[in-house]
C-alpha cells in the first residue's frame, strides 16, 4: 500500500435520474511523508476524467493513466511533490442496475414506474462513484454536496449544512462534513423520500417513499432504543447529529451500517400491521440492533485490513442479539441465536473448505453464504463464548477501552486480546487465537474410565481427515446428583488430553452447560446418554441441553460415526418436549435427513414426524393465540409447514381452508401467513398460480412479497413448479430470484426440476447478483446432485476451469453433497 493518507473529500455530484448517469467533481487532499511522482487512486465504470494539481495556489492539468484490470487512475505529478497536495477529477459515472456502486432502485408510485439513486459500497464499491484510496484503513473526511431537482430529497452520511437554489432550477444541497471514516461507509442518495422522526430522541429518523410513512414507527422506535443501548454500554457517544434509517426497494443485502445513513430492505425496516408476523418483527429488531452496533464496531472503530472483518460482523450479530434481549427478554432471544447462529455456524465450520474467523491473507473479503456463518455468526458465538470465560464485566470493560483506545482509527484482532486481557487480568490472548487463527472446531470426545472422566479433542468434521489441531477448550460440566443436586465445573481444557475426577454421588453428568461452548460432545460412555436422556424426557434439564445433545448426535450421524436409527431412537425421549428451540431443530434436522434419505427411511420419518407435530399443533393450537410467546408463534410456522410436507391431513386441511378463505378476501393471521400460503401453494393448482401472480404484482408490500416468492417454490404439480422457474426469470425483481429456488432446494416435488433448469438457463442465471447467484447454487447443488451425482460433479469441474464465479461456494456445495450422499448410503 502505497504511504500517502487521504485527508479530505470534497465530492460534488450530479445524478441524472432521467438518462441514469451522473457527472462528479472531486477535490481530494491528500498528505505524502515524502516525496512522490504518481498519486494512485482507484476507480471502477467511471470515465471522461480530467485532472488537475495544485501548483502554487492554482490548479494545473495533470497527465493521468487508466487500468482497468488493477481498477487503478494513476496521476502523474507535473514534478515530485511532498506534504499537503490537492488534486481535483471531474468525471462520469453510471447510475446502474447491479445494487452496487451509485445505483438505482425501482417504485411503483400511482401507477408509474419511478427511480431513486442511491450508494452501496462495501467492501471496494465506492470506486465506482468517486475516484478514492478504497481501502478500510486509508480514513478521512468527507463534504458531500449534491445537486438535484427541486421535488427530490438528498440523504447523506452528515446533516444538510445548506440548501441552495441554482440558476438551473436544481437544488445544490451541501452536508455537513463527516468524521473521519472509510470509504465504505460513505453514502449519498437522492429519491422522494420522507422522512418521520421520533419524538423522544430527535435524532432518529426514518426515510421512507411515498405511501410507506405508516410502517416506520415501529423500526424508529426500536433504531432510538438500539441508540440509547449502544451510547450506554459502550460509554461513548454516537457522534454524529443524526441517524437515519432508510428503507430500500432493491437491495442485495439484508442492510448496510453507513455511518449516520443506514440503508435497509425495505421488509427490515417497514413493520406492516396484519401483515408483519413476530418473527419478522424480531427480524427488524435484530437488524436495526446489527446495524446501530456498527456504528461503533466498524465506523467508529474500523478493521486495519478486510481479514479482520469479523471485528465488524461479530460484534454487530452478537449484539444484534443482545439488544433486543436486552429490551424483550420474553421472546427467549438467547435462544434462538442458538438456534439461528451456533447450530448454523457449526454446520458451515464443519467442512473441509473452511477458513478462520481472521481470514488468513485476506486482502478482499466478499460476504456471501461460505464467509458469512464464519465471519457473523461463528465470530459472535465465540464472543459468547468468551463473555461467559471472563464474565460480564470484564467484557464490557474491554470492549470499553478498545473503542475508547482506538476510536476514529483501525484496529486489528491482538489489539482486541490487549483490551481484554487489561480488563479481566487474565491471559486470554492465546486461547481467543486459538479460537480466531484456526479454521474449524473441536469435538470433545468423553469415555468414563473408574471414577474419572477422560476427554480428548479433535477437530471434528463430516468427511474424514487428519487434523493436528487444538483449540484452548473452555469446558463446563454439571455433575447430577440424585433429582435436584447438581455441582458445575468448569476449566480450561489447553491441550489434547484431559482428565476429571467424578465427584462422588454422581449419577450423570452433562458437558457444555447450557451450550455456550462452540463446541461439540460425543459421549462414548452409553449409560450416561441413556441418563441424559432420562432428563431429557422429564425436562430437569433445561431447553439449551436438550437442544444441545440430540444437535449433537444428530451431527454425529452425518459425520457416520452413528447409525441414523441411533439418532431416531434417542428422540423417543422427546416425545413430550414442548419448548421451542429442541423441537424447531429436531423438525430441521428431519426435514433434512427426508430429502436425503432413501423411500424406506422417508417413509420410517413421516410416520413419526406425522402424528408427533400433530399432536404439539393440536397443544399450541392450529390458530396463534392472543398474548402467546413469541417462540410459540415462530414454533408453529415451521411444524405446520413440515407436517403438511410429512402428508398430515389436519395440517393440509387447516392450512387449505385458510387460504381459500385468504384468496376469498378473508384476513389470516400473520403469524402463520407464511405456512398458509407454502402449504397453500403446495396443495394448489393452476389457479393458486394465477392468484399468487396477481397478488404479488398488486402487493406493495414487500414482507408479504417474500411470502408469495417463497410459496411459488412449494408447488407440489409439476406444471406449476415449471412455471414459477420461468416466472423466477421473467418477473421477479433481482434482490428476490434467490428466494423460490431456496424453497424449491427443500421441496422433495421441486428438487428433481431444479437441474435442467440451472443448466437450461445457465447464462441468465449468472447475471444475478453475485452474492444472490451463489445462494442459488448452494441451494440446487447439494439437493439436485443426489440423484445425478456424476452429472453434477462432471459440470461443476469443467465450470472451476473455465471461470473462477463461485468458486468457493461451489466447493463447499460439492461437499455438501458429498455428505448428503453418504448419510443416504449409510441409512
Ligand atoms: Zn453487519
Amino acid at each position: 500500500m502505497q504511504q500517502v493518507a487521504p485527508r479530505n473529500y470534497r465530492i460534488h455530484i450530479v445524478p441524472d435520474l432521467t438518462n441514469f448517469t451522473f457527472a462528479g467533481n472531486m477535490t481530494l487532499l491528500v498528505e505524502a511523508p515524502t516525496a512522490i511522482e504518481a498519486l494512485c487512486l482507484n476507480i471502477l465504470d467511471l470515465d471522461n476524467f480530467s485532472c488537475a494539481v495544485e501548483l502554487n495556489g492554482h490548479f494545473a492539468d495533470c497527465t493521468f493513466k487508466t487500468d482497468t484490470e488493477k481498477e487503478e487512475l494513476r496521476l502523474l505529478l507535473p514534478r515530485q511533490m511532498e506534504g499537503a497536495i490537492r488534486i481535483k477529477i471531474d468525471y462520469e459515472g453510471q447510475i446502474n442496475d447491479k445494487m452496487a456502486g451509485f445505483y438505482r432502485s425501482q417504485y411503483a408510485s400511482s401507477g408509474e414506474t419511478k427511480h431513486i439513486a442511491v450508494t452501496q459500497f462495501e467492501e471496494s464499491d465506492a470506486r465506482r462513484a468517486f475516484p478514492c484510496m478504497d481501502h478500510p484503513a486509508k480514513k478521512a473526511t468527507f463534504d458531500i454536496i449534491m445537486d438535484i431537482d427541486k421535488d427530490l430529497v438528498a440523504i447523506s452520511n452528515g446533516a444538510i449544512k445548506e440548501e441552495t437554489p441554482l440558476d438551473s432550477g436544481k437544488n445544490r444541497v451541501t452536508f455537513e462534513q463527516t468524521p473521519k471514516m472509510s470509504t465504505y461507509l460513505v453514502f449519498f442518495g437522492v429519491g422522494e423520500f420522507e422522512f418521520t422522526r421520533d419524538a423522544e430522541d430527535p435524532r432518529v429518523r426514518v426515510a421512507t417513499l411515498p405511501g410507506m410513512k405508516s410502517y416506520a414507527t415501529f423500526g424508529l422506535e426500536f433504531g432510538r432504543k438500539s441508540l440509547a443501548f449502544s451510547e450506554d454500554y459502550y460509554g461513548i457517544p454516537y457522534p454524529l447529529p443524526k441517524m437515519d434509517l432508510i428503507a430500500i426497494p432493491d437491495f442485495a443485502f439484508g442492510a448496510m451500517e453507513n455511518w449516520g445513513a443506514i440503508t435497509f430492505r425495505e421488509n427490515l425496516l417497514l413493520h406492516y400491521p396484519d401483515i408483519t408476523s413476530k418473527s419478522g418483527e424480531e427480524r427488524i429488531c435484530e437488524v436495526i440492533a446489527h446495524e446501530i452496533a456498527h456504528q461503533w464496531f466498524g465506523n467508529l472503530v474500523t478493521p486495519a485490513d478486510w481479514k479482520y472483518l469479523w471485528l465488524n460482523e461479530s460484534f454487530a450479530t452478537y449484539f444484534g442479539y443482545g439488544i433486543v434481549d436486552h429490551y424483550y427478554p420474553q421472546w427467549e432471544t438467547w435462544q434462538q441465536f442458538l438456534w439461528g447462529s451456533t447450530g448454523s455456524a457449526m454446520a458451515r465450520d464443519a467442512l473441509l473448505e473452511n477458513f478462520a474467523i481472521e481470514i488468513p491473507g485476506g486482502e478482499h473479503v466478499v460476504i456471501n453464504v461460505s464467509t458469512a456463518p464464519i465471519i457473523y455468526n461463528k465470530g459472535g458465538s465465540i464472543l459468547r463464548q468468551v463473555e461467559g470465560y471472563i464474565g460480564a464485566e470484564n467484557f464490557q470493560n474491554g470492549l470499553q477501552d478498545y473503542l475508547k483506545t482506538y476510536e476514529y482509527d483501525n484496529a486489528t484482532s491482538q489489539d482486541l486480546w490487549e483490551s481484554f486481557e487489561k480488563a479481566s487480568e487474565q491471559p486470554i490472548g492465546n486461547m481467543m487465537k486459538s479460537w480466531i487463527e484456526q479454521p474449524g472446531f473441536p469435538m470433545i470426545s468423553v469415555e468414563k474410565k473408574g471414577n474419572k472422566l477422560q476427554l480428548t479433542q479433535q477437530r471434528f468434521s463430516y468427511l474424514p481427515a487428519d487434523f493436528d489441531q487444538n483449540w484452548q477448550v473452555p469446558i463446563t460440566i454439571q455433575f447430577f446428583s440424585g433429582p435436584a443436586k447438581s455441582e458445575r465445573l468448569a476449566f480450561l481444557m489447553d491441550s489434547a488430553r484431559a482428565e476429571i475426577e467424578i465427584p462422588e454421588n454422581t449419577d450423570v453428568y452433562k458437558i457444555n452447560d447450557q451450550q455456550t461452548g462452540f463446541y461439540i460432545v460425543d459421549y462414548q460412555d452409553q449409560k450416561n446418554l441413556e441418563a441424559l436422556g432420562q432428563r431429557v424426557r422429564d425436562q430437569s434439564l433445561p431447553p439449551e441441553d436438550r437442544w444441545g445433545l440430540q444437535n449433537d448426535l444428530f451431527s454425529l450421524c452425518n459425520r457416520g460415526d452413528a447409525p441414523f436409527t441411533a439418532y431416531l431412537d434417542f428422540l423417543d425421549d422427546y416425545q413430550n418436549e414442548n419448548a421451542f428451540l429442541p423441537l424447531l431443530s429436531i423438525s430441521n434436522n428431519l426435514q433434512h435427513a427426508d430429502l436425503v434419505m432413501d423411500a424406506e427411511k422417508q417413509e420410517i420419518i413421516s410416520s413419526l414426524v406425522r402424528p408427533w407435530f400433530e399432536k404439539v399443533l393440536k397443544d399450541i393450537g392450529f390458530e396463534p393465540a392472543p398474548n402467546e410467546k413469541h417462540t410459540t408463534a415462530i414454533l408453529r410456522e415451521q411444524l405446520l409447514w413440515h407436517a403438511a410436507l410429512s402428508g398430515s391431513e389436519s395440517a393440509i386441511k387447516f392450512a387449505g381452508d385458510q387460504f381459500t378463505g385468504w384468496m376469498q378476501g378473508k384476513t389470516v393471521h400473520p403469524d402463520i401467513m407464511k405456512s398458509v400460503m407454502q402449504i397453500g401453494a403446495y396443495a394448489g393448482n393452476e389457479q393458486t398460480f394465477e392468484w399468487l401472480d396477481q397478488r404479488f404484482h398488486s402487493s406493495k408490500i414487500e414482507h408479504e412479497r417474500m411470502n408469495i416468492l417463497l410459496a411459488l417454490g412449494c408447488f407440489k404439480e409439476k406444471a406449476q413448479i415449471k412455471k414459477s422457474q420461468q416466472y423466477i426469470l421473467d418477473a421477479v425483481p433481482a434482490r428476490n430470484q434467490f428466494i423460490p429456488v431456496v424453497a424449491m432446494a427443500s421441496n422433495p416435488y421441486a428438487i428433481p426440476l431444479l437441474w435442467d433448469w440451472y443448466v437450461t438457463n445457465l447464462q441468465q442465471i449468472e447475471q444475478f447478483h453475485p452474492m444472490l447467484y451463489e445462494r442459488v447454487i448452494a441451494a440446487i447443488i447439494p439437493m439436485a446432485g443426489l440423484d445425478r451425482e456424476q452429472e453434477v460433479k462432471g459440470f461443476f469441474e469443467d465450470y472451476m476451469q473455465n471461470t473462477d464465479k463461485a468458486t468457493d461456494v461451489i466447493r463447499l456445495s460439492l461437499e455438501r453433497l458429498e455428505i448428503n450422499l453418504r448419510m443416504r448410503a449409510a441409512s
